[in-house]
């Protein structure tokens, strides 16, 4: 597998799936993601792999590789060119700067001072973004300073934040990452506003030393006749903290923020995770249109049909427009961060989730159902019991000689969608510490699919070996009865007559017998009428003499050997 094939090469391009890596490896998908899960990496074929592990990965096949940066599709993308009502929306604010410049204290200091406090002290669960009412209008801040989704999707040309603020602390001034920090925005022709950080600590001179810095990295502020707004400010006693909360919602305006409020939801993945209970869940922003409980939905390859919505605030809610971030659950699986998310149809989404193809672990021949072997639809609590049970099954499937197919593996707790899943390919759910919620209990009861929970690794492979067992197909095995040496040939109106004595064990009417002469096989056949003295026998035992006719041999001579044989059934359990 993995020898050298220098004339093979591999085309990375941005974006690529497992599948789409495996393809292009040659290699079945299964293989692949059997390999990843080694590395403690959980994926199915639709995730799509960052630019080190396809490297590796070809690294591991002997393959070559090159570097083909690739644009991604516009439907990919967030289309400017929606159409619809339009209403200006919120701007997704994202703070950036050098470490230890205060962005996660300014972040900090609004998030307590503008959200919790909004909800009488309440807590608010951390989404990765919340939302800042102003005298002005309202400002989504992405709460991670620097945050993941930014940067990838930057990597991805897409563009979740419309305003950056650039975070420098007036004692420091301008460092390394300061200039990355203006430079990342630039690429993703993101606007700037910058803001003075700790002016607590400094006084007027040293603010204006730090302004003039910003010149020589070619931004220049408006009240030098340029267009970056500079707001200073301390994350510590919150002087210039409103002033930057007034100011982003105009700035906003100015940039004609606009969303379609109605239709099919498109938007973000923020953040993504496994939680117990609720399984795959992310949290989403839309840029457009609605989104809505029971939608489908597809990002970056990840299926789901939302299940239920929570805002900032723990609060339950059935529908989110733009610029709103929600966490949604339902996704089948770990929904790929910087990603774009939208709704789909309920066609679009059995397509993309039961079509050809969707076999995740062991896809080596076809990628339908099978129906000789049992078909499994693994759900497990964390990563380390995927890779455990994954190995003991493949273990197992050896030991028994009988294939396991496992038709996917997914962390978290077994949910409707599985149910659909294993409806649609005939699988068994087992769990491994999840259990499924009544409803989906009800759910796979309805559609006749069996749902086996386990806490003990051993209990739920003693549980599938019993399965296995029960499903083996019965092999029948020739096994020899009795021998018997040809004495004499008798040819009795055009009928062949073995005339034969029992040396060993039995002969019997209607068994396949084997004909060998000088140590040799010469034919075989089936006794169709047996004789002793002129009676019909059923069968004739050791020390006799008798008489019988092969359906499929005729061709005797003396001192032939023939067995006699009996078929038995092996492997098969009442
Ligand atoms: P980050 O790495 O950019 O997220 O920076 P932090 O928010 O973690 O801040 C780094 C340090 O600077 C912490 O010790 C903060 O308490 C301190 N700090 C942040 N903002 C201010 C400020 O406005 N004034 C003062 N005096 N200290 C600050």
């Amino acid at each position: 597998m993995n020898e050298s094939s220098p004339e093979r090469t591999l085309v990375i391009t941005k974006s690529m799936t497992v599948g789409d890596v495996a393809q292009k490896l040659g290699s079945p998908v299964g293989d692949v993601i059997l390999y990843l899960l080694r590395q403690g990496i959980v994926c199915n074929k639709n995730k799509v792999l960052p630019e080190n592990l396809i490297k590796e990965l070809a690294r591991h096949y002997g393959v070559n590789f090159e570097l083909k940066i690739e644009e991604r599709s516009s439907d990919e993308t967030v289309a400017k060119t929606e159409v619809g009502d339009h209403e200006g929306r919120a701007p997704i604010v994202v703070v950036i700067g050098h470490v230890d410049h205060g962005k996660t204290s300014l972040l900090d200091y609004i998030r307590k001072t503008r959200v919790a406090q909004r909800e009488k002290g309440g807590i608010t669960q951390h989404l990765g973004a919340y939302k800042v009412s102003s005298n002005n209008g309202d400002v989504v801040f992405l709460d991670t300073p620097g945050h993941e989704a930014f940067m990838l999707m930057r990597a991805r040309g897409v563009k979740v934040a419309d305003i950056a603020v650039l975070v420098v602390a007036a004692d420091d001034g301008i460092m390394p990452q300061t200039v990355e920090a203006i430079k990342h925005a630039r690429e993703a022709k993101v606007p700037l506003i910058v803001a003075i950080n700790k002016i607590d600590k400094v006084d007027s001179k040293r603010i204006q030393e730090v302004k003039n810095q910003f010149s020589r990295h070619g931004v220049i502020f408006e009240e030098v006749g340029g267009d970056v707004m500079c707001i200073p400010l301390s994350a510590k006693t919150g002087v210039g903290v409103d002033k930057l909360i007034e100011t982003l919602p105009v700035f906003g305006a100015l940039l004609e923020l606009k969303a379609r409020t109605t239709g099919n939801g498109i938007g973000y993945i923020l953040e993504s995770k496994i939680e117990k209970g609720r399984g795959a869940v992310a949290t989403v922003i839309l840029q457009h249109g609605e989104l809505k409980i029971g939608d489908y939905i597809i990002a970056g390859g990840v299926t789901g049909r939302v299940n239920a919505m929570v805002n900032a605030f723990g609060v339950a809610v059935n529908r989110v427009g733009p610029a709103d971030p929600v966490l949604v659950a339902g996704f089948d699986d770990l929904a790929p961060v910087g990603d774009v998310i939208k709704v789909i149809s309920l066609a679009e989404y059995k397509n993309l989730r039961f079509g050809k193809g969707q076999r995740i672990v062991n896809d080596t021949q076809a990628s339908e159902t099978r129906e000789d072997v049992p078909n499994i639809l693994l759900k497990v609590d964390t990563n380390s019991s995927k890779e455990a049970i994954v190995v003991a099954m493949e273990k197992l499937s050896k030991q028994e000689q009988q294939d396991i197919n496992i038709i996917q593996v997914g962390i978290g707790a077994i949910t409707e969608s599985d149910v659909l899943f294993a409806s649609n390919t005939q699988a068994i759910i087992y769990g491994f510490c999840v259990k499924p919620e009544i409803h989906v209990q009800a759910f796979a009861k309805k559609l006749g699919v069996q749902i086996k929970s386990f806490f003990v690794i051993y209990h739920l492979l003693d549980d599938l070996k019993e399965i296995v067992e029960k499903m083996r197909k019965p092999q029948m095995v020739e096994k020899k009865i009795g021998e018997a040496i040809v004495r004499k040939v008798f040819n009795i109106k055009g009928q062949i007559i073995a005339g034969c004595y029992v040396k060993t064990g039995r002969v019997v009417r209607g068994n396949k017998v084997s004909i060998w002469r000088d140590g040799l096989k010469i034919g075989e056949g089936v006794i169709q009428t047996l004789q002793r003295e002129k009676r019909a026998i059923k069968e004739a035992a050791a020390g006799f003499e008798c008489g019988f006719i092969v359906d499929g041999f005729s061709d005797f001579a003396e001192n032939d050997r023939i067995e006699c044989l009996s078929e038995e059934v092996v492997g098969a359990k009442s």
